[in-house]
């Protein structure tokens, strides 16, 4: 049997330390990068101007700090939901709303549920609008206006809306009435509902919040169509899109499944590149889907849920995880929504000690899309997209060796530009 006391020192504990090594890592990244903002690397030293390096320091610095502050306060409100109470007062609340004679049905627990998603995106709200309109401003980033601002919101509370409102009333549906191996068809439903959703994102979802075109101009028409031709690729999955509607940042990435699978050019990004940039970038894209990464993503992804699945198929039987982690189970109704919110509150502190590892198979993906691109299409294009790439973003050339390995999704600058080099000339 389960103690609640030892649910709450677990808890504790694992936010304690999380926060820690959280916190650690990012002061090894801010002490790193201010150390190196005097010079160029050696590596660099020809290609980048030392302004262009110490906009990055600096950009990455401000970040930083952001990220340090939001770490904290994260941590806060994560006890202040749980062992403070937050989470309990809020369930009585909606209890005393909707009346005792309804407990048992939908109205209570997708209330509960609507009503923290909503507390908790107003308390992100003021660090996401520092972050937009004063980080991102400072460093000439930002191009979202107020009003773009608000109707995003918007959108994104409508489709949120839409999207998750009958899914959390389907996985309730299911917790109630499914039995006790009710987290298998959990999962199997929310497996389902991520393939629909890879497969309607591109071409439902993004375009509400932005255009996408075919590419225009003639001539990189024909060399893209060249490259589509070489890789067997259908030639309709390139799209630009119009990023500098928000921020200058530039970008390319690849999306989608199936007939819906496509990559996507920033027009930011596109303004920047010449053509064979611009060939090889896409060559890399298209890399990511010859190599199978999205498939392979998918498994990883697949198999990783169905543990938590069974995870919390356990943990909402035992009354010690509600009063361990601060919340009065009901004895006369159903926990189903108390579950859910508790566990997604829980899994990312449990789960931190998997982040390295995410990390390193994407970025091992990232050399492979990189070998593929040097194969398909010209190495030296690669490499001075790659470069103008961090230019453009301030992206920082001297990361903390450690901080890069626990959390870059991408390789370092260095070590990326390194292995297509010596793909380019093997020694
Ligand atoms: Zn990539």
């Amino acid at each position: 049997m389960l103690s609640s006391l030892s649910v709450t020192l677990v808890f504790a504990a694992a936010v304690l330390l999380t926060t820690a090594l959280k916190l650690w890592l990012l002061a090894r990244q801010q002490r790193h990068v201010a150390a190196h903002r005097g010079n160029v690397p050696a590596a660099f030293a020809t290609a980048v101007p030392l302004a262009a390096h110490q906009k990055a320091a600096d950009y990455t610095l401000a970040k930083g700090g952001l990220a340090s502050f939001s770490i904290v306060f994260n941590a806060a409100l994560l006890i202040g939901w749980t062992l403070l109470g937050g989470l309990d007062a809020l369930n009585a609340w909606t209890q005393s709303v909707v009346g005792p004679e309804t407990w048992a049905g939908y109205a209570q627990p997708l209330l509960l549920i609507g009503a923290f998603a909503l507390i908790g995106m107003l308390l992100d709200l003021p660090l996401e609008l520092y972050s937009t309109f004063v980080v991102e401003q400072r460093f000439g980033f930002n191009r979202t206006s107020w009003q773009l601002y608000v109707v995003d919101a918007i959108k994104g509370l409508a489709v949120g809306l839409v999207i998750g409102g009958p899914l959390v009333w389907a996985v309730l549906a299911l917790m109630k009435s499914a039995g006790s191996l009710w987290w298998l068809w959990a999962w199997g439903l929310w497996l389902g509902f991520q393939l629909l959703i890879m497969l309607l994102y591109p071409l439902l979802i993004a375009p509400l919040f932005n255009k996408f075109e075919p590419l225009q101009d003639e001539s990189l028409v024909q060399r893209v169509q060249a490259l589509f031709q070489r890789a067997g690729f259908s030639a309709k999955g390139l799209f630009v899109m119009d990023g500098s509607r928000r921020s200058a940042h530039g970008n390319a990435y690849f999306t989608g499944l199936g007939a819906a699978k496509r990559v996507v050019f920033f027009d930011t990004l596109l303004k920047r590149l010449d053509g064979a940039e611009v060939e090889a970038v896409l060559a890399h894209e298209l890399g990511h889907f010859k190599l199978r990464h999205v498939p392979k993503r998918l498994i990883a992804f697949a198999l990783i849920s169905l543990a938590g699945f069974a995870l919390l198929g356990w943990l909402a039987q035992q009354p010690a995880f509600y009063v361990g982690l601060g919340v009065r189970p009901s004895l006369v109704a159903g926990n189903e929504a108390l579950a859910l919110l508790l566990f997604l509150m829980v899994v990312p502190v449990l789960a931190y000690p998997l982040a390295p590892l995410l990390s390193a198979s994407s970025r091992r993906h990232e050399f492979e899309a990189d070998a593929y691109a040097v194969e398909q299409a010209d190495g030296r294009a690669l490499a001075s997209a790659l470069l103008k790439l961090h230019e453009e973003n301030a992206s920082t050339l001297t990361p903390d060796p450690v901080y890069a390995r626990w959390t870059y999704s991408h390789p370092p600058a260095l070590e990326r530009l390194g292995a297509i080099h010596a793909k380019l000339s093997p020694a």
